[in-house]
């Protein structure tokens, strides 16, 4: 690792906009997987200073729904109004990263010659701690390569799109009319993370009554108040838009809502505070995989294996073996 690539430069690249440097840093972040994260620490650090611009959004609904479609037509509206946009497409399925998966999607192609418009997709399975090392870190990439927006599209399904969520500054949540368990799904927490609905394909019949459904739900669910009202009136209303996304159709309300809410939550305080809850769940996530590795480590030395013969020997409660663990884990920490 000593002779790795010279990252002020990388950086300085990656700050001017050129992709190749922008592709370099997050393939660095992106191949750091295990291990000290030795890279990804150097990488944070050399970005840090320059990050805080972008307005990331996070698009997330059932395979499907369009999120690509929606996707591609967001980059072509936010182009049209000269705005730099970053697209990261996280697949949780997949435990390979790459352009491949985008780039055998014709309908971003259009975008691929265009230098305010950078494409990548990340593959997350398999990767210790789901998405907590790499996505957090590339979309660092992303901000303080000074794109104006960078969206966050999940291909894959399940967790890691509420955790893909966390990351954002505003939730997408997209549904569609005939897609059976739209709704049903939406129920299971994805109502709550919404800052912004989304019913697609709203050229189909039933669209109407998806987004009365949605409406309706909307009212219950925040009726007893949404926990990110800071007072009196001040509550965040999500819009529920309409969108034909394969036709371009409500992209550009899309977009006026998505600015309505990056203004609403600069306002309120909540970006700010959103930033540092994701800054303490980063904190933490790194802090536990020390803690976890140094309790391999004490599995390899004996310590675990001593401790589980004395406890089946009945001669210590587990509660005073994980006592001594830890002490031997804090020592191991020093
Ligand atoms: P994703 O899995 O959520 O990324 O969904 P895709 O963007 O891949 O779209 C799934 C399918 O729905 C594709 O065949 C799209 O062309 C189609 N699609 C996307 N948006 C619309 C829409 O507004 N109306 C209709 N009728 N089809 C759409």
């Amino acid at each position: 690792m000593g002779s790795g690539p010279d990252l002020p430069e990388l950086v300085r690249r990656a700050r001017k906009g050129e992709p190749l440097a922008v592709s370099r840093l997050i393939s660095l972040v992106d191949t750091d997987r295990g291990g000290r994260h030795d890279r990804l620490r150097e990488v944070a650090a050399a970005l840090a200073p320059h990050t805080g611009h972008a307005h990331v959004v996070g698009l997330t609904g059932p395979p499907g729904v369009g999120k690509s479609t929606t996707t591609s037509a967001l980059v072509a509206a936010l182009r049209k109004q000269n705005r730099t946009v970053g697209v990261l497409a996280v697949d949780p399925s997949s435990p390979f990263s790459g352009g491949a998966l985008l780039g055998d999607r014709v309908r971003m192609s259009e975008h691929a010659t265009d230098d305010g418009v950078f494409i990548r997709s990340m593959a997350t399975r398999g990767h210790l701690g789901g998405l907590a090392w790499a996505t957090p870190q590339a979309l660092r990439v992303l901000d303080a390569a000074g794109f104006d927006v960078v969206l966050v599209e999940t291909v894959g399904v399940g967790q890691s799109e509420i955790d893909v969520v966390a990351l954002a500054d505003t939730t997408v949540v997209m549904l569609a009319p005939g897609m059976g368990d739209g709704i049903q799904a939406a129920k299971a927490g994805i109502l709550e993370i919404g800052d912004l609905f989304v019913v697609n394909k709203a050229d189909r019949d039933g669209a109407a009554q998806t987004v009365r459904d949605l409406r309706h739900m909307l009212s219950l669910g925040r009726e007893d108040g949404n926990p990110e009202d800071p007072g009196a009136g001040g509550g965040w209303r999500p819009a529920v838009v309409r969108t034909v996304a394969s036709r371009g159709d409500g992209v550009d309300q899309l977009v006026a809502e998505l600015d309505r809410h990056r203004t609403w939550i600069d306002e309120h305080g909540v970006r700010e505070r959103r930033r540092r809850d994701r800054a303490a769940a980063e904190i933490e996530a790194i802090a536990l995989e020390r803690v976890r590795v140094r309790f391999g480590d004490l599995r390899g030395r004996g310590a675990l294996p001593d401790l589980a013969a004395r406890v089946a020997g009945r001669e210590l409660d587990p509660y005073a073996a994980a006592d001594e663990l830890e002490q031997a884990a804090g020592a191991a920490l020093r």
